[in-house]
């Protein structure tokens, strides 16, 4: 089949003759139509972050038609419109079965221990291959994976109508948050120090933060830098729940005084977990006015995909592959 493989980092580099997938009883194959680019997918083509082997796939943010089914599946079909949730939890270890599936001690991630998905074709387990109505654009879809992340941290937050939310950081799961809250009611402030992420914000309906003294019961905090870490928690009003999506290895400095007077909840947002996250954004995209794809920014082709991923995080929203044609 035809691939997009990173040889080294920053070199991608497009085969005709990689291996086709081999699906197992439980999987679907699909016939991917576009793939999202995110952070994690640009750590690992910057060379941050090691992959199972080299060459290598990478892109986990996909969706497709099913082409073929494997003898054990009874509850997908050819032709099938899917996006794909592409952390296989094992539903079996004590995380699973407490729900925490984002914990799994077993988790396969697609695109960093199992092959990503900017290829022509995927083998999927059936259960992580969800079906979506025909009519949703490739561009939605592209959207779902990083949606359902941001729709996982706003319901771990447990943020209601009518509370006060700042959503530090633009990029692309920042304008996710964003969307989530405003779909759920709430008018988010958002802090963002790019203009033309700060507008796209803005263009959804978030409002810019002043420089007043605002404080807020719920802080969603997506930058990931320490600039960002600090704001969140100036801004964080007493007893506040402060989401952290953003992350960084790099020591933060923190006052614990100031977080234990004030009585702070830090909440720690890994993706999502399975199925709840991934059901509830399908649900929402049908009954709310969500169009994520009014984030996105920036359309590839395969043969462009490699100037794409070294563009990506200059570039305000989201960038994605279109993988509908491979001679293009
Ligand atoms: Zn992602
Ligand atoms: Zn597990």
């Amino acid at each position: 089949m035809k691939a997009l493989t990173l040889t080294s980092a920053l070199h991608l580099e497009q085969v005709d003759g990689w291996p086709d997938p081999e699906p197992g009883e439980h999987d679907v194959v699909v016939e991917m139509l576009g793939v999202g680019l995110c952070g994690s997918d640009l750590s690992v083509y910057d060379g941050k972050r090691e992959p199972a082997a080299m060459p290598w796939i990478i892109g986990h943010e996909g969706c497709g038609r099913i082409v073929e089914v494997g003898p054990a599946v009874t509850d997908r079909s050819v032709g099938e419109l899917v996006v794909i949730e592409p952390n296989y939890c094992c539903l079996l270890c004590q995380w699973c079965r407490r729900g925490r599936t984002a914990q799994c001690e077993r988790r396969g991630i697609v695109g960093i221990n199992r092959p990503g998905l900017l290829s022509q074709f995927a083998a999927v387990p059936a259960r992580f291959a969800w079906p979506v109505p025909e009519q949703w654009p490739v561009e939605r879809l592209v959207c779902f994976e990083p949606l359902a992340v941001a729709q996982g941290v706003v319901r771990r937050s447990g943020v209601r109508a009518g509370e006060s939310c700042l959503v530090v950081g633009a990029g692309s799961q920042g304008l996710l948050i964003c969307l989530s809250l405003l779909a759920a009611g709430i008018t988010p402030v958002v802090s963002e120090p790019q203009p033309g992420r700060l507008a796209l914000a803005v263009s959804l309906g978030a409002k810019p933060a002043d420089d007043t003294d605002r404080r807020y019961s719920y802080v969603f905090e997506s930058s990931g830098v320490e600039p960002g870490f600090h704001d969140a928690l100036r801004a964080a009003d007493k007893t506040a729940v402060v989401s952290l999506v953003g992350q960084n290895t790099a020591p933060f400095s923190v006052v614990t005084q100031d977080i234990v007077q004030r009585q702070l909840t830090l909440l720690g947002a890994l993706i999502y977990d399975h199925p709840v996250d991934f059901d509830h954004t399908r649900t929402a995209l049908g009954d709310l006015d969500l169009a994520p794809e009014r984030i996105l920014r920036s359309r590839a082709t395969p043969a462009r995909a490699d100037e794409a991923l070294a563009a990506a995080r200059e570039i305000p929203g989201k960038s994605w592959i279109d993988l509908s044609d491979w001679s293009a």
